[in-house]
């Protein structure tokens, strides 16, 4: 047995003395900590001022229950951050480790202060084994942090294969690390002295230490007292080093990150805010930082450069100018140097006296921090969105400074320009006439509103159902769906207009606003309660931005119907489709709106059907490249989107491109033909594929199946 201090050790008293052999120095440590925290909170309060110094008012603190619920999920849970195998275990391990040590250092202090006997017995020997273990674990996850971000070197941690690590980078992992190693070193020595291990098991439970400690064997303990001594304040000190450091390094992440999760939008998934008090305002949008609102200035300084909504954004992969993870550090960077100018001319007024006479910025947001190629290369698709771990917001952002574009310098592609006029004059992206809008529906005797405004649903058929000669397509084979089935409905005809969707997104806001009241006043004006879409971009738009305009709906994509349809066993589905399908997520219908599993069930229901999946499904499905008015725009540098998805389908070695979108129908039909796949390939929408297989006459679906099926009829 050993006695020191006091205290005793051996078998049946397994304990340790805090500040063991480090008593004498408590109050120096006392200072060097009250330092630590000084400069901590210094650093932190600063930024606090930072942070306050720029952007407009934003309420963010609301429903305090849900934001909780987030904040556990995707803070204390990292729900988020699993989503990535690699970076999501190293991430854990150095996290829960960090947690469980700071825990436990919590428990040591208790101990010390209060004198509670907490360090003895059998809690101490499972205390000691926890420790040990996630110990490890931090070491474990730098390790692996370090592999990535120095030898493999993937490219979402830099910008066009040119890494972004910046000493920061190293110091901050060089820093954990060295906070493990020297608490090993230091266990192993306190082991060394206080312990005869080898009389009873304790070295088991500090299984990392004792090993250690075994390398000490034959030192003298007048020198281990000395070196224990010397790397215990090491320690220490690299502790205190470690905190002072957090406001002004990557580490602020620890502290910006939860706040941020908690400060999440709670608006559904993609809805974008609208422009309030359109006739009075006096701008529009956002052409300087001060004109963001203070949460999308804020969140830039949660990122943590981790490169996740890079790695699949379908602009910055088809080499276009725009990353969104560059956007938010660009962003990030101009606000430091503002806020800077801000609060130095803050205080240089409350000195004189006088107000604050703030320079003017050296440089526009819009057009010089983010270039204008940047902010038109996006798609919406919300990739970014949906897979940054600190849920930062770039699609709003993004839309605001299009918004300055449009409506305040009318400076954006003639394209578009030539798109918002069509929208205006006949309220429709081609411009064809919007008497025509109803003429699809001719032979089908579909009613309209106007003559049965009783109906259940109201198809809302949207431009390219309307418009477009594969749309008209696909809305004729729903309608026939939905006739057969017995479904009660009709449509709006010439009443309906253009869901507004590629203006709002494109940021002609004021058009986008027209449209959806116009809309909204024909639909309230039938009292309709439901509304069946076909196309992703009008269902989001109905089901979550006109509510804003006090238009409040169920609204439901036509594939949650279809897939509902056969589950009630209202359609049966008889002829096989032959070759192999696979199914394109929609973005606008996956991760807007959640709805993965309703298409491929309508699929899987189809006789005969192989199904196979992309590279990229599901929440990191890869865009078509038509969202946010892309669909009307130019596609001149880089590669092409729709191309890139088309050779993903063509890699999983499919015949058939299953959609369930008009936009996407149209590029991936492009991108069939810019592959020269014609002969082999199609694209199609589901319920073109599910009306030919309901096999009730021979429809104009028939003719869109896929050519391997026709060839095999045509064998037959
Ligand atoms: S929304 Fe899509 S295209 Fe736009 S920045 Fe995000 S990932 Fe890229
Ligand atoms: S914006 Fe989000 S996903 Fe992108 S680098 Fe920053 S933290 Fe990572």
């Amino acid at each position: 047995m050993a006695s020191h201090g006091g205290y005793v050790f051996g078998p049946g008293h397994e304990g340790r003395e805090v500040f063991w052999n480090a008593q004498s120095y408590e109050i120096l440590l006392f200072v060097f900590a009250a330092v630590s925290l000084a400069i901590f909170a210094y650093g932190l309060y600063r930024r606090w001022r930072m942070w306050k110094a720029l952007g407009l008012p934003e309420t963010r603190t609301d429903k305090p229950g849900e934001r909780i619920k987030s904040l556990i999920i995707n803070g204390l849970l990292q729900a988020r951050t699993f989503r990535e195998a690699y970076a999501g275990i190293f991430h854990g391990l150095i996290f829960f480790g960090f947690f469980v040590l700071i825990f436990g250092a919590a428990v040591d202090a208790t101990q010390f202060h209060f004198g509670l006997p907490f360090f003895h017995g059998t809690f101490y020997l499972w205390f000691s084994l926890v420790m040990e273990i996630f110990g490890l674990a931090v070491l474990v996850g730098v390790t692996l942090a370090v592999i990535r971000r120095y030898i493999q070197k993937p490219d979402l941690l830099g910008y066009r294969g040119k890494p972004d690590n910046t000493p920061d980078d190293a110091v901050v992992l060089l820093l954990i690390a060295a906070i493990i190693v020297t608490g090993f070193m230091v266990e192993a020595l306190r082991l060394h002295v206080n312990v005869n291990v080898d009389e009873f098991t304790w070295g088991n439970w500090s299984f990392a230490g004792y090993l250690l400690s075994k390398t000490l064997t034959g030192m003298d303990f007048g020198t281990v007292l000395t070196l224990h001594k010397i790397t215990w304040w090491v320690h220490a000190l690299i502790a205190m080093v470690f905190i002072a450091y957090i406001p002004y390094s990557r580490l602020l992440h620890m502290i910006t990150t939860p706040a941020n999760l908690y400060m999440r939008s709670l608006e559904p998934t993609g809805a974008l805010k609208p422009i309030e008090d359109f006739e009075n305002a006096e701008s529009f949008g956002v052409g300087r930082l001060e004109e963001l609102p203070w949460k999308q200035i804020f969140d830039s300084d949660a990122c943590t450069k981790c490169g996740r909504c890079q790695d699949g954004c379908p602009a910055y992969l088809s080499g276009k100018p725009l990353s969104p993870k560059k956007l938010v550090q660009d962003i990030k960077e101009h606000w430091e140097t503002r806020a800077s100018q801000v609060l130095a001319a803050q205080a240089a007024a409350k000195k004189s006296g006088g107000e604050p006479e703030i320079p003017e910025p050296d440089k526009m947001l819009v057009g010089e921090v983010i270039e204008l190629e940047e902010l038109w290369a996006c798609t919406n698709c919300m990739y970014c969105m949906e897979n940054c771990p600190a849920m930062i917001e770039h699609v709003p952002k993004i839309v605001g400074m299009r918004q300055y574009k449009v409506l305040m310098e009318a400076d954006f592609s003639p394209e578009l320009q030539l798109t918002y006029r069509n929208m205006e004059n006949n309220s429709n992206p081609w411009g064809i006439g919007a008497h025509t809008r109803g003429d699809w529906a001719k032979e089908l005797e579909i009613p309209t509103m106007a003559e049965n405004p009783d109906v259940e649903y109201l198809f809302y058929v949207g431009c390219s159902g309307s418009f477009d000669d594969q749309g008209k397509r696909v809305a004729t084979a729903f309608a026939k769906i939905l006739k057969e089935a017995g479904v009660s409905f009709a449509i709006l005809g010439e009443e309906e207009g253009c869901c507004g969707d590629s203006a709002m997104r494109g940021g002609n806001e004021y058009l986008y606003q027209t449209l959806a009241q116009t809309n909204i006043e024909v639909m309230n004006g039938y009292g309709v309660k439901k509304i069946i879409c076909t196309c992703p971009h009008g269902y989001n738009a109905l089901k979550k931005d006109y509510p804003h305009f006090g238009g409040n709906y169920e609204v439901y994509h036509h594939t949650e119907i279809i897939a509902k349809l056969i589950a009630e066993g209202k359609i049966a589905l008889k002829k096989p489709l032959e070759g192999v399908t696979t199914y394109h997520d929609s973005c606008f219908l996956g991760r807007y709106n959640d709805i993965y599993d309703e298409p491929r069930k309508i699929l899987q229901a189809v006789p005969g059907m192989n199904l196979v999946e992309m590279r990229s499904n599901h929440k990191k499905s890869f865009c078509c490249g038509a969202g946010g008015a892309r669909m009307w725009m130019e596609e001149d540098i880089g590669e092409r989107i729709n191309d890139m998805r088309t050779d993903q389908a063509i890699d999983a070695g499919a015949d058939t491109i299953a959609v369930a979108c008009p936009f996407c129908l149209t590029m991936l039909s492009d991108g069939i033909k810019d592959r020269d796949r014609e002969e082999s390939m199609k694209s199609i929408d589901i319920a073109e594929i599910v009306w030919r297989s309901m096999d009730l006459e021979q429809a104009p679906a028939a003719e869109a199946a896929a050519p391997a099926a026709e060839s095999q009829e045509a064998e037959e």
